[in-house]
């Protein structure tokens, strides 16, 4: 299987912790357009090699999508999938991202009638002064009400985005219901990060705002789990949850899952990354210099060959964020190395304090109390050298 994922680099504005690439200058937004497409044309040749007709996934993120207009969303769309030799609305899923003030009747419409089969909504708060605080361009308000409207006009799968540890007066369990009372199907919760290069960044660093406390952080993380077990929702990823759907399955979001397994990806427009197996890269994440580069018909991106060390590590990083956790027999088969035998100390020091439990004949996992705080137990595991 395989997946593409297409970056939209621009965004109304900036908000205050994002760390992604985007421009808020849109001047070059129908050039970009083209670009993407023409990177299509340019990186079809390897990548439909690696998939081998075997795409699963479609997904239109960035940056804000969803402020393109519907007519060049429906060139971007029409453009990739002709260079991809690729009919979009044969995919098992289609996924655009959109922020609520874009959610009107007529760009849900174009959206459905382009294919896309799943929508996933950046949310983050409904708390009009925690979204001013984060700079964010739309309402709590707008979210619900633009949530309502796509269900209605057919999106049968919607997603949404919210953050906790957000250091304002907004109650997390408040925002945890008003998101469950709407027609969703999938959840992502990501606890806010401080990243250097971003207002908020800037602000810590001058003492003028101060992160919220890792025990609120913990606090809300595990009011979520609590909440969305009770209502039989799937934990399957560290921020991710699933709804029922039949007979024990869920509406999991196949496109993540891809990234996930070690699949091949195909990553289009500045900033996005790709995979085909065993090299990753990153284009560059500026617009100029990518529509430059574009225009001349070549590539601008860094490249890397994964090491069998550096693809063990990954697996265990990406494995130990998953319910189904890692088997070491399967990481032996995959990449010559096991992580009992590769650091015995660290496997029986994580088992015996209770980080990593026994799953089922063969599986470990790190237990759903410790996720949010499992990347050091993952760390202790890899392969060096
Ligand atoms: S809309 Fe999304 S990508 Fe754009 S600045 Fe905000 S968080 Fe970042």
């Amino acid at each position: 299987m395989a997946g593409i994922y297409l970056h939209v680099p621009f965004c109304r504005q900036a908000c205050n912790y994002c760390d992604f690439h985007f421009s808020t200058n849109t001047r070059n937004l129908d050039a970009m357009v083209q670009a993407i497409v023409a990177e299509a044309r340019l990186r079809a040749p390897h990548f439909l090699g690696l998939a081998k007709g075997k795409v699963q996934t479609f997904y239109l993120g960035g940056g804000t999508p969803s402020l393109l207009p519907p007519e060049s969303i429906k060139t971007l769309v029409s453009g990739v999938s002709k260079a991809l030799n690729l009919d979009v609305t044969s995919l098992d899923e289609v996924t655009l991202e959109a922020n609520p003030e874009d959610l009107s009747a007529e760009c849900i419409d174009a959206w459905l009638e382009n294919g896309f089969n799943r929508l996933s909504v950046g949310i983050q708060s409904f708390d009009n002064e925690t979204l001013a605080w984060m700079n964010r361009a739309h309402t709590g308000e707008q979210a619900e009400k633009g949530i309502q409207l796509a269900h209605k006009a057919g999106f049968e799968t919607i997603t949404a985005d919210l953050i906790y540890g957000v250091p304002t007066d907004r109650h997390w369990k408040e925002d945890v219901r008003r998101a469950l009372a709407l027609p969703i199907r999938h959840l992502s919760a990501y606890a806010l990060t401080v990243e250097p290069k971003t207002l908020l960044g800037t602000l810590v660093k001058r003492g003028e705002e101060v992160p919220a406390p890792d025990q609120q952080t913990v606090k809300e993380y595990n009011h979520l789990c609590k909440t969305m077990e009770d209502l039989g929702w799937s934990h399957y990823e560290t921020s991710n949850w699933a709804a029922p759907r039949e007979n024990d399955v869920y509406w999991i979001a196949a496109h993540n899952h891809a990234y996930w397994s070690g699949m091949p990806y195909l990553g289009l427009g500045p900033g996005a990354h790709g995979f085909f197996p065993p090299q990753r890269y990153a284009n560059v994440s500026s617009n100029s210099a990518y529509l430059r580069a574009i225009e001349r018909q070549t590539l601008q991106d860094s490249r890397e060959v994964l090491s069998p060390s550096d693809r063990y590590n990954e697996a265990i990083m990406t494995g130990l964020r998953t319910a189904k956790g890692i088997c070491p027999s399967s990481l032996q088969a995959a990449h010559g190395f096991r992580p009992d035998v590769v650091d015995s100390q660290a496997w029986f020091t994580a088992l015996d304090c209770g980080d990593l439990i026994s799953i089922e004949e063969g599986r470990y996992r790190i237990p759903e109390p410790r996720w949010i705080t499992g990347d050091h137990v993952s760390a202790s595991l890899f392969h060096v050298g």
